[in-house]
């Protein structure tokens, strides 16, 4: 013991920083290899809010599909909603706040999922030396729109793999 008596123990030298002192693990959803999903289906006020616990360190991504509010289905898969996106459209709500709004942030994963569908033509269709270019296109968007939950789909997406290795 040195008896020592002075300044308190827990003095905070820095101001408080979200993670500061972590080492961030770039593997974990928010890391840099696995960025969040964007947050869709939304009001923008909603949106701000989600934006907010991410950029704060506070947000906790869903680790299983939560139960719907209004249908009792496990479809929400995305963190803090109430709704699935299947209500919210149906409804023409907010899926968090369940506001009626007349703008979602985000589109429909149907027409994400339409749009893939197009970009995996185009790819098939391309000429080779085009499909380089495609290809790195596609694969941003993935990464992009990767989240934890969407590790499972993952092979839906390995067909554009495959058909850019296919030779013509
Ligand atoms: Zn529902
Ligand atoms: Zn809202």
């Amino acid at each position: 013991m040195s008896g020592k008596h002075g300044a308190p123990k827990h003095q905070n030298k820095y101001a408080w920083k979200p993670k500061a002192g972590h080492k961030i693990n770039e593997t974990e959803v928010g890391g840099k290899f696995r960025p969040y999903s964007e947050i869709t289906g939304v009001c923008p006020r909603c949106k701000e809010q989600i934006d907010w616990k991410r950029r704060y360190g506070k947000y906790k991504p869903l680790a299983e599909p939560a139960k719907c509010q209004q249908c009792s289905k496990r479809a929400v898969r995305q963190a803090y909603h109430n709704l699935c996106p299947g209500c919210a459209k149906e409804q023409n709500v907010c899926a968090k706040c369940r506001c009626r709004v007349n703008r979602i942030v985000g589109r429909d994963s149907s027409e994400v999922e339409a749009e893939q569908k197009s970009l995996d033509e185009a790819i098939k269709n391309a000429r080779e030396r085009d499909r380089r270019t495609l290809l790195r296109a596609a694969k941003v968007r993935f990464w992009d729109k990767m989240t934890h939950q969407d590790m499972e789909e993952t092979s839906q997406h390995a067909s554009l793999l495959v058909v850019a290795k296919r030779p013509l």
